[in-house]
């Protein structure tokens, strides 16, 4: 990247600091009690007892000083709040999109748009749906279908593009199933369940080609659409010379629709958007919002929430930002293949992933080589990440997932780079350490989603 003149090498944190919140080493005896009490699950661990954080993306970034001036410019009027107006112009000019509704965060978007359009018998497919947006569609008594392309499973593979829908999957699925049984067909960008992987511009062209061919509506979870944006300008042919917000503008011209989460790329601590194209859905949706979230013009938020995520969705579609965040990011990933580590390739752009399967072989899926390793992490080093694996999606009637996954999740503008490297030398340790790595099973767990509250032992 140039500044003038001036080469940079080191693509450094574009923000100084303004604000500190100290965080504070445990001695390894102060973590091995910690464990205990929590029964080895990381979610028990109180954050104060945290080193470094890396749980989630969602909710934990840093706002800037604009954001936290925007916050006092707030305003609480019940109806038609100033706040809101920001919001729906700043989002109006990013997207396209006119009717914007503000929720609470993406899950109640989700909620509001499949019990709009879903019911019992229905299918919806996507590349890979997100947990909270799988249940959504399942609460409504549809079916959710993942189409995401066969390189997205392979750890190695270093597609440009693998959170790819496979467009000729999509097409076999409507032929077989009939267009009426499907309401709407979904593009998750990035691909959090995959890995962050990114999705292309061609590919999202191919899919609305066939929706509008079968005339079946196109919604996108727009989580991370300008961490998605950044790879297209990166990774796609003849991106390069175009500008973040040209193609963040494209991609939402390519959807009827959009759900999305602001705990991502809008920079906020909480809030969510859902998007329509279309007049009477927005009413339809308009009419379940008022009753289950709040007033169309507030949804479920106080004003100055509003007026933090109008500016947040100013500064994501900074080019020095997103440089520095998804290097960032790729500058962990690399250091641990220096070092070793499996991972999956390439970085994605919120998270590591680490191979935990291959981390630790001598730990059988049975004893969740993934929470040994979250175990083992902060027993090192007090780092908290989360197992993607038979913890999270195992048990009950749950198939055994592809892969035993650890994720790093890196939250947006909180940690510097010596943070990074601390992270990437604890996790190289622990690799080079791996034989002490001890499998774990579980003694209490609750009916579902268990990777929340279950109880371990170490075998
Ligand atoms: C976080 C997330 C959601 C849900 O959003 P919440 O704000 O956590 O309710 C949905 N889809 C994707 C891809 C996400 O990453």
């Amino acid at each position: 990247m140039l500044f003038g003149a001036f080469e940079v090498k080191t693509i450094i944190e574009p923000f100084r600091i303004k604000t500190v919140e100290p965080i504070r080493m445990t001695t390894h005896r102060e973590r091995e009690a910690i464990l205990r009490v929590a029964r080895f699950n990381l979610f028990g661990v109180h954050a104060v007892d945290v080193l470094i954080d890396l749980l989630t993306d969602s909710g934990t970034s840093a706002m800037s000083s604009e954001q936290w001036a925007a916050i006092m410019r707030g305003d609480e009027s019940y109806a038609g709040a100033r706040s809101f107006f920001r919001l729906y112009d700043r989002v109006c000019e990013m997207t396209g999109f006119k009717e914007i509704l503000p929720t609470h965060q993406g899950r109640a978007s989700e909620r509001i748009l499949f019990d709009t359009l879903c019911s019992e018998g229905l299918i919806v497919p996507n590349n890979c749906h997100f947990d909270t947006t799988r249940a959504n569609v399942e609460q409504s008594g549809a079916q959710a279908v993942d189409l995401v392309i066969d390189a997205c499973k392979d750890p190695a593979s270093r597609h440009p593009f693998k959170g790819n829908m496979d467009v000729d999957r999509l097409r076999a699925l409507i032929e077989k199933e009939g267009r009426e049984r499907i309401p709407l067909c979904m593009v998750t960008i990035t691909n959090n369940s995959g890995g962050g992987q990114p999705v292309s511009l061609e590919n999202l062209r191919s899919v609305r080609e066939v929706c509008d061919e079968f005339e079946i509506p196109f919604f996108l979870d727009a989580c991370r659409f300008a961490e998605n944006a950044y790879f297209i300008k990166q990774r796609e042919p003849g991106m390069s010379d175009r500008s973040i917000p040209e193609i963040v503008r494209e991609t939402f011209d390519l959807a009827d629709g959009a759900t999305i989460s602001a705990k991502k790329d809008g920079l906020v601590n909480i809030g969510g958007l859902l998007l329509f194209r279309d007049r009477d859905l927005a009413l339809q949706a308009r009419n379940n919002l008022i009753l289950t979230e709040g007033f169309p013009t507030y949804g479920g938020l106080a004003g100055r929430d509003l007026d933090a995520m109008a500016q947040g969705f100013v500064e994501i579609v900074d080019e020095h930002y997103l440089a520095y965040r998804i290097r960032s990011v790729a500058y962990l990933g690399e250091k641990m293949v220096a070092g070793g580590v499996p991972i999956m390739e390439p970085p994605g752009g919120h998270a590591v992933y680490i191979d935990a399967g291959r981390f630790c072989p001598h730990i059988p899926p049975t004893q969740f080589p993934g929470q040994a390793v979250v175990v083992g992490l902060y027993r090192h080093a007090g780092i908290r990440a989360v197992e993607i694996g038979s913890v999270m999606f195992g048990g009950g009637e749950h198939d055994a997932p592809d892969m035993e996954l650890v994720r790093l999740a890196i939250p947006r503008r909180v940690y510097t780079q010596s943070h990074i490297d601390y992270v990437a030398e604890a996790v190289v340790e622990l690799y080079e350490n791996r034989d002490s790595l001890k499998g774990l099973r579980i003694v209490e767990e609750p009916p579902a989603l268990r990777h929340f509250t279950a109880a371990f032992e170490e075998c």
